[in-house]
């Protein structure tokens, strides 16, 4: 047998020491040393052995493991230092080459509409307010007039986590958060802008969208009040010569409710594609805020009165830069991201 291994060992060590590449000295690896390997398979057959005679073949067995794998380990460095000498032989740099510039990014068309509502706003002497994304159905629903049972939390398609948290389907939660942040009857005018999450999705619909609710409740606030701060909104978003329109609609947590419109902005009124000929565009909801949705979060509408709207920041963004399909703001395609 030891005359077995001593052939063994001389076969291993000659055949390393000729082996052309890496993939040759793995091949040699496996042959050699594997688990079906020559060496294992003579180890296999030490079971015949005399007791004694045992440790001094297993001793050589080891030593012949220890020789293979350290003249492995050399011959692939060698391999691997020779391949790097090559590389670096044949690389040359050019440092005449002009540099790369790096592509810069900049802000989406949705943030750039959404700062310019901002900063509308601001100028009116709104603040900016912001409240959870997952939000509780009591500040989603009840505390907006809206207890479990009424039929138009239907026109708003949920993400439910629990039955009682839930995806908030508009922003108008925050405005109830601040209001029962501060001492009853106390004045508030804040916009809160941001995502809102509903089943929905084709060309004018997506299950995540921006909102910005505005809300100001204070003694005496009137209808006029409403109307003026959304003539002057439409006429700094859109430009001086859009006219506004109010049409009675229902909202849940306002009472009187209107949909408001503007004259189309491709048109001018006159009727085109856009505004399918009527000359108007939708692009918001409001209304004066409901005396339970005061109640609920401790004013008094005896005291103090208010009004509230939603604006789609989509909606706004389309008409804004004439975008026929709003799901483009979400594909992530970079060759329509930048031309804004
Ligand atoms: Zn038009």
């Amino acid at each position: 047998m030891e005359q077995e291994l001593k052939t063994l060992r001389e076969a291993a060590l000659n055949e390393l020491a000729k082996a052309s590449d890496l993939d040759e000295l793995n091949d040699l690896r496996v042959k050699y040393l594997g688990k079906k390997g020559s060496l294992t398979s003579v180890l296999r057959g030490m079971g015949g052995l005399s007791p004694e005679e045992r440790p001094k073949i297993g001793q050589i067995v080891n030593d012949i493991r220890a020789d293979l794998e350290g003249l492995l380990t050399a011959r692939s460095e060698e391999f691997k230092q020779s391949a790097l000498e090559k590389r670096l032989a044949s690389e040359k740099i050019d440092v005449s080459l002009p540099g790369r510039r790096p592509n810069i990014g900049h802000k989406h068309p949705l943030t750039l509409t959404l700062d310019r509502i901002k900063s509308i706003f601001m100028r009116m002497g709104f603040d900016v307010a912001e409240g959870p994304e997952v939000e509780s159905d009591y500040f989603n629903f009840e505390a907006l007039n809206l207890p479990k049972d009424h039929p138009a939390r239907d026109m708003q398609d949920s993400f439910y986590i629990t039955p009682e948290i839930l995806l908030r389907t508009h922003t108008s939660p925050v405005e109830a958060r601040v209001m029962q942040s501060k001492k009853p009857n106390d004045p508030v005018r804040i916009i809160a802008p941001g995502k809102v999450y509903r089943c929905d999705y084709d060309a004018t619909h997506s299950p995540v969208f921006q909102q910005v609710e505005g809300l100001v409740v204070d003694k005496g606030i009137k209808l006029s009040d409403l109307k003026g701060t959304l003539d002057l909104f439409a006429k700094e978003m859109f430009g001086s010569n859009v006219k506004l329109r109010f049409r009675p609609s229902f909202f849940p947590f306002t009472e009187p409710s209107a949909e408001v419109d503007i004259s189309c902005v491709m048109c001018g009124g006159k009727g085109c594609r856009t505004c399918k000929d009527t000359g108007w565009l939708e692009i918001l909801g409001s209304g004066m805020t409901h005396p339970g949705v005061l109640e609920m979060s401790g004013y008094d509408p005896n005291q103090v009165s208010g009004f509230a709207f939603g604006i789609g920041v989509e909606r706004v963004a389309m008409l804004v830069y004439g975008i026929d399909d709003l799901r483009l703001f979400y594909d992530n395609d970079a060759r329509f991201l930048a031309q804004f």
